[in-house]
């Protein structure tokens, strides 16, 4: 490691990037993406897979641990375990994983178990198929979702983690049954607090449920105790019930802020390095890298403007950064 270690001015110590390859998706989630989609970025304007090799390269030298990848839907993209390959070569990137909402996975998880992936993220709002279809507004995607989580356990997956975006009316009467689910399956189901972007202020404002909602539920099932939870928890804090294969979690970015152990920092698909999830800060590292220049000021002067915390204030769009969906960055 070169002696310019991503450090911020708060001492956060930055070893974890995630990986935008595109802004497009399959689905339309309503708390995610506008159902006419996004203006997409152009073709010239992503990074080819060999740019993303670059900039982790980079950013190795300067103590980067582990990396994710996600979009928008990054299985949407093609040849997507060419770029796991290349990443999965660099010896001092100790974890590799995926975010997705598995309607390919079916058909892509060998090649990416086989590429180098580590562990997955799933997104699955609903065990109920027409919810499914509500919810994600793509109808059919269900069965194929499932699909790709059996195929992804069959490819040796694990811990495979699902991810449950809460939404009042939605999919709240289901907080037992993906909790119950935890019982029967080695599954890491994790509850998430909906954050406000430009597309979703209506649901946002009037269909958020906290977490800690979520556990009071949970509770009146059977007691559930503090656990450490799967590797690489980030900002998850984990409960199980006993005896279970699987825990429970909650992700808090609304009713509990956990920015003061932020590790991360997001690569968009065009090669915007953002400090944080939300607000406009962003710095340009696409074209000084097809410029030639040298990638380290251009690093060291994103992590000057990392800021102590995002300014996520429920139901408005003041502090998304004028963010318009969370695929737009990688989530
Ligand atoms: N398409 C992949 C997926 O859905 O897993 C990866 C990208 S998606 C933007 C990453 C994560 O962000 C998903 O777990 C999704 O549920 C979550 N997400 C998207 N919009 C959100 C919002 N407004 N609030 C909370 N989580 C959100
Ligand atoms: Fe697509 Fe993921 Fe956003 Fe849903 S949350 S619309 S699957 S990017």
């Amino acid at each position: 490691m070169t002696d310019s270690a991503m450090i911020d001015q708060f001492g956060r110590r930055v070893e974890y990037l995630r990986i935008s390859v595109t802004d497009k998706c399959n689905l339309r989630c309503v708390y995610c993406m506008p159902m006419e989609g996004l203006p997409w970025l152009k073709r010239e304007e992503l990074l080819s897979y060999e740019e993303i090799a670059q900039i982790v390269g980079t950013m190795t030298d300067m103590g980067l641990r582990r990396v994710r990848i996600t979009g928008g839907e990054p299985l949407v993209r093609k040849d997507l375990p060419d770029l796991v390959s290349m990443i999965s070569k660099v010896p001092e990137i100790e974890d590799l994983s995926l975010s997705t909402n598995a309607v390919l996975l079916a058909e892509k998880a060998d090649a990416l178990r086989n590429a180098g992936i580590q562990r997955l993220n799933v997104s699955l709002d609903s065990l109920r198929a027409d919810r499914v279809d509500s919810i994600a507004r793509r109808p059919g995607s269900y069965p194929k979702i499932m699909e790709g989580l059996d195929a992804a356990a069959a490819a040796g997956f694990a811990p495979i983690k699902i991810n449950v975006v809460l939404i009042r009316g939605q999919n709240e009467d289901e907080i037992e049954d993906f909790a119950e689910i935890t019982r029967e399956r080695p599954w890491h189901v994790r509850f998430i607090e909906m954050m406000p972007t430009g597309a979703n202020l209506d649901l946002s404002a009037n269909q958020f449920i906290s977490c800690t909602e979520a556990l009071r539920r949970i509770e009146r099932i059977e007691s559930i105790e503090p656990v450490q939870g799967p590797f690489g928890n980030g900002p998850a804090r984990y409960y199980q019930f006993k005896g279970a294969p699987g825990t429970i979690g909650v992700i808090t970015p609304m009713s509990h802020n956990y920015c003061d152990r932020c590790n991360r920092m997001r690569l968009t698909a065009d090669g915007q390095l953002r400090p944080c999830l939300f607000g406009a800060t962003q710095t340009n590292l696409r074209d000084p890298l097809r410029a030639g220049e040298d990638l380290v000021p251009h690093i060291q002067e994103t992590l000057k403007i990392k800021p102590e915390r995002h300014q996520l204030i429920q139901g408005s769009d003041l502090g998304s950064g004028g963010l318009i969906a969370l695929s737009q960055t990688g989530g």
